[in-house]
């Protein structure tokens, strides 16, 4: 009576075993959630970049149409870097390559300039890249406002590494060796930008310089400053993939 007893309390201690086991795997999954692992491991195995020349067509960004507007060079600048990137041997996907905006390549109920930010939303996250850097140029009403700012969004811990290679090769390769800067460095800052919070995957919006300095309005027209800075900001990506 006694050995069929202790067989029984096995038996169940068994079963029991076997439920928590399942109700750990549960657990697992629903605080990991299966797109982020897929994430992860796609990442891994792809060495995709994308590039994202912010605003375009009808939204021209800072700047003014009888000076020269952001979105031009946004993208000329986003056109050099992916030429920079396509040399060491990354695929590189640009949310645009032309003067156009993107409204219309998303569905969602939203204004045309949500839509816009949806589309290249999308184009980042099916594209599941190692890393993407969006290119603005930022204004000010204090024309003596100057110098790169790159952002990331707060939480993201990838972003901040990349954020931060981005910043080290800036100040380094572009500052330093090209401009012969020695006081001139890059600022790095946290923004609860759509493009960042929305995209699940390691990026960085990099503010090329002020449209809105003299200064830096001349130089940012010019094909090698646009060069210098395309060059700093894959060498960035590429310490940060290191
Ligand atoms: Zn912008």
């Amino acid at each position: 009576m006694a050995e069929k007893i202790k067989s029984y309390w096995i038996k169940l201690n068994k079963k029991l075993l076997i439920i928590l086991a399942a109700a750990i795997i549960l657990l697992l999954f629903m605080k990991f959630p299966t797109y982020k692992a897929l994430s992860i491991f796609n990442s891994i195995n792809n060495n995709i970049v994308v590039i994202d020349p912010g605003h375009g067509g009808i939204d021209g960004g800072a700047g003014s149409r009888n000076d020269i507007l952001e979105k031009d060079i946004n993208l000329q600048i986003g056109a050099k870097l992916k030429k920079e990137l396509m040399v060491e041997g990354f695929e590189v996907i640009m949310t645009r390559e032309e003067d156009i905006s993107l409204e219309n390549f998303s569905n969602i109920k939203a204004s045309r300039y949500r839509r816009d930010l949806d589309a290249r939303k999308s184009i980042i996250n099916n594209n599941k890249p190692l890393a993407f850097v969006s290119i603005h140029c930022n204004a000010s009403k204090k024309t003596t406002a100057r110098g790169i700012k790159i952002y990331y969004y707060p939480e993201s811990i990838e972003g901040e590494k990349l954020a931060e290679s981005i910043s080290q090769s800036i100040d380094e390769n572009f500052y330093k060796s090209y401009m012969k800067e020695e006081n001139l460095r890059t600022e790095i800052l946290t923004e609860d930008f759509f493009i960042l919070r929305e995209t699940d995957y390691p990026g960085a919006l990099v503010e090329v310089g002020f449209l809105t300095n003299p200064e830096e309005n001349r130089l940012l027209r010019d094909d090698d400053y646009q060069w210098q800075i395309a060059r700093a900001i894959k060498k960035g990506i590429l310490r940060y993939l290191q």
